[in-house]
């Protein structure tokens, strides 16, 4: 294996005894930061979740590989479990990377461990990454924003601590307010969030897309309505990790899905939201 210099930078050392928690992006590995590769050179251990491929570990050949994986819904004691074990890892000594999947701070309990860390007395840095709500949507061929569809997006969590969708949200002010909701872990309640959107004025018909797996070589994308969505899930072999996405911005696949493009397939509308004008004219 050939190692690719870092580019020349003052590249932070991952001292022993500090913990390094790190996004490793949505899936494709290219999608990692400079910062997680420096990092994952230096590692004695990574603790890795079930969402990092394992193509990324391969970059730390030297380090000793720790799966901590959990799927949602669990129990939370496990979470502590792990967290008290980088404790200790740091204790010992080591050089310890943590490596979640996405951006450590966006629903993935890293600011909790983060938290423990300190709490215990145990230095830390903080890598961010690709989160899987904006760049797993980006490989479907869907901006985030754009400025003829939204001036703000949402980023909504399936389901809470109790496995059930948070109650703690407020659906109708979603429903108002937000003109793109980006939902995470959302596949198991799908039938309920949609239920609420609508019940809070949204359309009936509304665009929404799934992505599953997005930028591995596995991802599927699913175009469909708010009123199908739970259907349409059911009907399809989808499973998670999946982004729901509900919004105009869906729309703009028709021109922007540039995997589709790159397969060979023209784009379906150049014009999605039938501005009839170029997309630039200010
Ligand atoms: N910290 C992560 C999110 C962790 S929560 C991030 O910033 O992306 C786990 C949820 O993230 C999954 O249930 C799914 O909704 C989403 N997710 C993570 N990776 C994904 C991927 N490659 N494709 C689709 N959804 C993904």
């Amino acid at each position: 294996m050939t190692t690719m210099p870092l580019p020349a930078s003052d590249w932070p050392t991952l001292e022993p005894g500090w913990v390094w928690l790190c996004g490793a992006g949505p899936g494709d590995p290219g999608l990692l930061t400079l910062h997680a590769l420096n990092a994952l050179r230096q590692a004695d251990v990574v603790i890795y979740d079930a969402l990092v491929q394992e193509a990324i570990l391969d970059w730390a050949p030297q380090a000793e590989h720790i799966y901590a994986g959990k799927r949602g819904g669990k129990p939370s004691a496990k979470q502590r479990d792990i967290s008290l074990r980088l404790v200790d890892l740091a204790r010992s000594g080591k050089r310890v990377l943590r490596l979640k999947g996405g951006d450590p701070f966006v629903f993935g309990r890293g600011g909790e461990e983060a938290q423990t860390l300190v709490q215990h007395g145990v230095p830390i840095r903080i890598i961010p990454g690709i989160s899987a709500g904006i760049g797993g949507l980006a490989y479907a061929g869907i901006p985030v924003t754009h400025r003829d569809v939204n001036q703000s997006v949402t980023f909504v969590t399936g389901h809470d601590q109790s496995g059930n969708t948070p109650s703690s949200l407020d659906w109708h002010g979603i429903a108002r307010g937000s003109q793109v909701i980006v939902i995470y872990m959302g596949m198991k309640h799908a039938a309920q969030i949609s239920a609420q959107l609508i019940a809070a004025g949204r359309s009936a018909s509304e665009p929404v897309a799934v992505v599953t797996t997005a930028t591995t070589a596995d991802q599927q994308v699913m175009e469909t309505t708010l009123a199908q969505l739970d259907a349409d899930i059911k009907a399809s072999n989808f499973e998670p990790p999946a982004i729901i996405c509900i919004g105009q911005a869906v729309r703009m696949r028709d021109v922007l899905d540039w995997q589709a493009q790159a397969a060979g397939i023209p784009p379906v509308n150049l014009d999605p939201l039938d501005r009839g004008r170029p997309a630039e004219s200010a």
